[in-house]
């Protein structure tokens, strides 16, 4: 699979996936996927039109009736069979991954490969667990119970950074839930998102159920938005796009669910256990190569710690190996493309202007040249309104900042427009527990940050979205709940018709 003319064979019969089957794009435009790791073009297909997102939706509102009519354990197998299907292409899947992002083969292998595998199981045994109320008389007089149902067709957009994944998120709830799926991979990685769709194919789901539109943000992506056939718009990126993905929903009155930036804080008080904490600061800000939603971005460490703290994440830094995302021993690989950065870069030499760029802040030549490679980067002395700790940069880049008091770490660690993730250091339980309760995050981690897990959900806080992936919680999105009332006195006047007839 890290050879180009595999990847062209197997997609050569486009980069759509509508009612089971592939098809090239309409729209006339291409676009092509690079390798960011070298900067060789791998693949260049058909973009979608307007009419091939119609095409999906219609194959996906057929298809609704008859799926959203299947039984819990109907669906639930599957999901079982699609887990084995992925299972057999787990390899395959994580070479395409590492191709398209320039993700290491490490974190492919061991990370969004895995973990898509493991929420493949969860949402298979998942869909026979949908939960509500007890049916009973609450008013004495009827029967009461809900129904939860699927919603229709759902229109998902999804993000680079974890493609694989965020397919996965955004599939599996839906279509565990009875709903049917029309999908938009980002232009740069469609690859693993098209393999899902044609695993679910071959797992027997039924043609229609998972659909791929592989398409422009700005009109395949807004089509699908605003089209008249989907019920709810599914989207994860970033929280500009969120915006105008809210508007166009918002005007066609669908249900909406938005996975959106972040700049997660890292706050280390003066009892943690500071070699943990660099460790962590280190892996958690360069995961992915920092193009991670929840990843650390601003540590804020108590004074005491703060000069070790900084000297000891930098060393680490430094320590990080960078190269070809297909050597084993890579840790950190390109980020998605040269563009992204470039612009990574530009937010590092403007902050040279008000901070201190303490290691990295510069790409790698030799023979990384080629690459989109960024090193490993430390930020000092950057004020906390500035740009390097309130905007999203989504490189691997650290700012670290000191506080003084517990009261001034969890405010300034609350102090930016997002609440994704964050976590606390520290080896005291009133602290720890204080900081759970305080900070302004959907998840929030004690003594670590990243690890996530697919019983638990994930969503963000204020401008990071609102919603659910993962988990049963995530049914809160992908189900509406229907009230049914039995009348149970079988008479023709009411008690409660007095309201209108009185005593008559
Ligand atoms: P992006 O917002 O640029 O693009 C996301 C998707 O939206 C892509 O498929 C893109 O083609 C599409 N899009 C672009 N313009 C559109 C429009 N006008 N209408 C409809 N769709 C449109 O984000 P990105 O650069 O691909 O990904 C990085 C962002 O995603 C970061 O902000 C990151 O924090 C966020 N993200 C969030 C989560 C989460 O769970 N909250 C997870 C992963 C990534």
């Amino acid at each position: 699979m890290g050879n180009r003319f595999q990847v062209e064979e197997r997609f050569a019969d486009g980069a759509q996936y509508i009612g089971g089957r592939p098809s090239h794009g309409s729209s006339g435009r291409s676009h092509t996927v690079v390798d960011p790791a070298t900067g060789k073009e791998v693949l260049t297909y058909a973009l979608a039109s307007a009419a091939d997102v119609d095409a999906a939706v219609a194959a996906a509102e057929g298809a609704f009736p008859a799926w959203s009519g299947a039984t819990p354990g109907e669906r639930s197998e599957a999901l079982h069979r699609l887990a084995s299907v992925l299972a057999g292409q787990a390899e395959d899947l994580a070479c395409a991954e590492s191709l398209q992002c320039g993700k290491p083969i490490r974190l492919s292998r061991e990370f969004d490969v895995p973990g898509t595998l493991d929420n493949t199981a969860f949402f298979a045994g998942a869909a026979r667990h949908l939960q509500g109320q007890a049916a009973a008389e609450y008013s004495g007089d009827h029967t009461s119970y809900v129904r939860r149902e699927a919603i229709g067709v759902v229109g998902s957009i999804a993000p680079w950074n974890y493609p694989l994944q965020m397919a996965a998120w955004k599939i599996l709830p839906a279509i565990a839930a009875g709903n049917t799926v029309v999908l938009k991979p980002a232009e740069t990685t469609p690859l693993t998102s098209l393999m899902f769709a044609r695993a679910a194919t071959e797992a027997g789901i039924p043609d229609g159920v998972v659909n791929i539109v592989t398409g422009a943000g700005r009109d395949a992506g807004e089509h699908l938005v605003g089209h008249p056939g989907v019920a709810m718009t599914s989207f994860t990126g970033s929280t500009a796009v969120g915006r105008r993905v809210a508007e166009i929903a918002t005007a066609s009155v669908k249900r909406l669910h938005l996975e959106l930036g972040g700049k997660a804080p890292f706050v280390v008080f003066d009892d943690a256990d500071p070699e943990a904490a660099a460790h962590g600061a280190v892996a958690a800000s360069l995961i992915n190569s920092g193009q991670d939603c929840t990843a650390a971005t601003r540590a804020y460490v108590q004074r005491p710690l703060y000069e070790a703290f900084t000297a000891r994440v930098a060393e680490l830094m430094e320590g990080v190996r960078l190269g070809d995302p297909f050597d084993p021993s890579t840790d950190l690989g390109p980020l998605v493309s040269h563009a992204h950065r470039d612009r990574v870069a530009a937010f590092v030499e403007r902050a040279r202007g008000y901070a201190t760029v303490v290691t990295g802040g510069s790409a790698p030549g030799g023979a990384l040249a080629g690459g989109a490679y960024y090193r490993p980067t430390l930020i000092t002395g950057a004020p906390q309104d500035s740009e390097a700790v309130q905007a999203e940069i989504f490189g691997p880049v650290l700012a670290v900042l000191p506080f003084d008091t517990d009261d001034e770490g969890l405010a300034l660690a609350n102090d930016t427009p997002y609440g994704l993730a964050a976590s606390a250091w520290t080896r005291g339980v009133y602290r720890a527990n204080r900081a759970t309760r305080e900070l302004r995050a959907g998840c929030v981690w004690i003594n670590d940050h990243i690890p996530i897990i697919s019983e638990m959900p994930h969503g963000g806080y204020k401008a990071s979205g609102f919603g659910k992936d993962m988990s049963s919680y995530s049914f809160e999105e992908y189900t509406q709940v229907k009230h049914v009332m039995y009348d149970n006195t079988a008479v023709a006047a009411k008690d409660w018709h007095r309201t209108i007839f009185g005593d008559r």
